[in-house]
């Protein structure tokens, strides 16, 4: 079946039995690719907003042996867009090289993991440029944050669901058509949502809730935590993951920017935000955690690390509400790196869920994880966010 979000770049003088530049393949993302040279490419990552404009993901393959180039552009459509891009500027992308039918890659295995690769520092700017070595039957993938794609969420959500204690669920349907995936895991106790995926390529958030999902469903939780029936949605905006939307849905819309007016009644226009507002209004929760991830620049720490969001004073309606909210800020803030990013909480925005929530009086962790890290501590951060998140609840 063929996507409207998927587009295939394969320029008309191009063999694609030779060489060849796809951005066609799920969370990819490229406009006007084109090659260049002799087995050097370039194109541009395609921008959803003037901030969300740095995401890119493409494929490079080759018929012969050789020292590769790739240059990424920021989009020229938004000439708003460059300053992001620059300011986003990797160190190193992820890169997995996947060999073709038969043959295998320098890994030893056809299926290879995502590595990182530093990027070369004499790029001219704003660009970013990556220098591969190509092989015959080879092909690699290039990302700006290491994806982790809608139909493999899907395929580790089915390999819990037949779990004791554990059931698959959809929130609803995206824009386009796509089920949005709810596991609910009861361990009994209060209802503790975990929702990600909002901005679709910060894939460590995802990650994060999926680290809860397995790791609950395994039981790794310390046998002394108390239990939570846990509803984990990962992954919010399912079209923006497939499509490579840096920060949007498949209509454009920011979906942590999507809420306002939510808890007066007003009617949410976008899809995602609505039937995720009706979920949670029919499993009100004791607890919202909402899982972003930051770019990651340099693994020497070169700010933003991971973050930690706060909802203003101004949001709750009770002071038990309000000083609950700061009882779990504290916590998150000690127990941990969230504050890694400057040394303090940054604001929500009054279109986010949290807003909505502080008015119903909801605690809420929002957390940056960092893409750098890769999956596994991710998964651990997530974990710990739960562990010491669930605390404050009363029993
Ligand atoms: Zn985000």
């Amino acid at each position: 079946m063929s996507d409207p979000l998927l587009h295939v770049v394969l320029p008309a003088n191009q063999n694609p039995l030779h060489h060849m530049i796809r951005t066609d393949r799920e969370t990819q993302n490229g406009i006007r690719a084109e090659r260049v040279g002799d087995l050097h490419w370039r194109c541009e990552a395609r921008a959803d907003t003037d901030h969300y404009s740095y995401y890119f993901h493409v494929s490079l393959i080759s018929d012969a042996d050789g020292a590769g180039i790739l240059d990424i552009h920021p989009d020229t459509d938004r000439p708003g867009a460059v300053e992001s891009f620059r300011r986003h500027r990797p160190d190193a992308v992820w890169v997995r090289s996947v060999g073709a039918a038969g043959i295998e890659n320098s890994a030893g295995s056809a299926e290879a993991e995502w590595r990182r690769v530093g990027v070369d520092p004499d790029a001219p700017d704003p660009s970013v440029r990556v220098r591969l070595p190509l092989a015959a039957g080879i092909e690699h993938h290039i990302a700006r944050m290491r994806p982790t794609p809608y139909s493999e969420i899907l395929e580790r959500l089915q390999a819990l669901a037949d779990r004791p204690g554990v059931c698959l669920t959809s929130l609803g349907r995206s824009s386009r058509g796509r089920e949005i995936p709810l596991l609910e895991i009861d361990g009994g106790g209060p209802s503790v949502w975990v929702i990600a995926g909002q901005h679709s390529t910060e894939f460590g958030g995802v990650e994060a809730a999926l680290g809860i999902a397995e790791g609950l469903a395994a039981g790794i939780l310390a046998s002394g935590d108390p239990g939570c029936r846990c509803l984990i949605a990962p992954v919010v905006n399912p079209d923006g993951n497939v499509g490579g939307h840096p920060g949007c849905t498949a209509e454009g819309v920011d979906l942590y920017r999507a809420f306002t007016g939510a808890v007066d009644g007003q009617t949410l226009g976008c899809a995602e935000a609505a039937a995720l507002w009706s979920a949670l209004r029919e499993i009100p929760p004791a607890l919202v955690l909402n899982m972003h991830c930051y770019t990651g620049c340099s693994a020497a720490g070169r700010y933003p690390w991971e973050g930690l969001y706060t909802v203003s004073d101004a949001a709750f309606r009770s002071e038990e509400a309000r000083e609950r909210q700061r009882r779990l800020d504290s916590l998150m803030a000690r127990e941990t790196g969230g504050l890694s990013q400057h040394g303090r909480f940054s604001p929500h925005a009054e279109g986010s869920l949290e807003h909505q929530l502080a008015a119903l009086g909801i605690p809420t962790v929002f957390y940056e994880h960092q893409d750098a890290h890769g999956p596994a501590h991710q998964h651990r951060t997530g974990l710990a966010i739960l562990r010491h998140a669930q605390s404050i609840l009363d029993r």
